[in-house]
């Protein structure tokens, strides 16, 4: 990395917050914290960090909200979320408001910094990729984050616009169902292969002519998905 980058972390509980500023700087981040939810959400708006460590249970505010309103207000630097239990983390809900990944406590020093580092080198590929794509009458454009349909402006999810954005990316290639989660949703999804489904479902009602009979995200029976143009 050429230079710094700065990483955001918003936690409570004091040893943890300490232990993270310290092996964070020590990997070479440049490390920034708040202690509550409002003081996060404010931080994650004006300090520009490139990315959030993002506990969930916080004073003032969930980690789910502050997580949901940075990205109502545009923010879209990578965010993982930090949780005390496995089953205190919804991952769809917490994917649907807009987290990257999340890991659970005590987490290892290293698992976490190896997350931060991947997070970190998807949303680069991400920015570095073609400023848009276009296929059918539709155009998704990769820096508004906007799909637009014979010129009206199609709604979109973060997930949807994530996942249909990855097939884009990766036109004419056959994609099983663990490839394209764990590529959209991190290493640690363990969601079901009918929440892939479902999304695609969702994707498919909005951008084919007949979703019963698609014409760009095909499915490649026995495999996944490919994405044609
Ligand atoms: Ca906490």
């Amino acid at each position: 990395m050429s230079e710094k980058k700065r990483v955001l972390v918003v936690e409570d509980e004091k040893a943890i917050k300490l232990g993270l500023e310290e092996n964070l700087k020590f990997a070479g981040y440049e490390v920034i914290s708040a202690e509550d939810g409002p003081e996060g959400l404010r931080l994650g708006q004006t300090a520009r960090p490139d990315l959030i460590l993002l506990d969930i249970m916080l004073p003032g505010m969930s980690g789910y909200d502050v997580c949901r309103k940075l990205r109502d207000s545009g923010a879209q630097m990578p965010i993982i979320m930090l949780t005390a239990r496995q089953d205190e983390f919804d991952k769809l809900h917490g994917f649907e408001m807009g987290a990257d990944d999340y890991v659970t406590k005590p987490f290892s020093v290293k698992e976490l910094l190896a997350r931060v580092h991947a997070v970190l080198l998807r949303g680069r590929a991400r920015e570095e990729g073609p400023r848009e794509f276009l296929f059918g009458d539709c155009r998704l454009d990769m820096v508004s984050r906007i799909l637009t349909r014979g010129g009206g402006e199609v709604t979109l999810t973060r997930t949807e616009f994530d996942l249909l954005a990855y097939f884009c990316r990766n036109t004419g290639k056959a994609l099983s169902r663990d490839l394209v989660m764990n590529d959209v949703w991190g290493t640690e999804y363990y969601g079901t292969q009918r929440s892939l489904d479902s999304f695609v479902a969702n994707l498919r009602a909005k951008i084919e002519r007949d979703a019963h009979e698609p014409k760009h995200i095909m499915t490649v029976h026995g495999v996944g998905y490919k994405f044609v143009v």
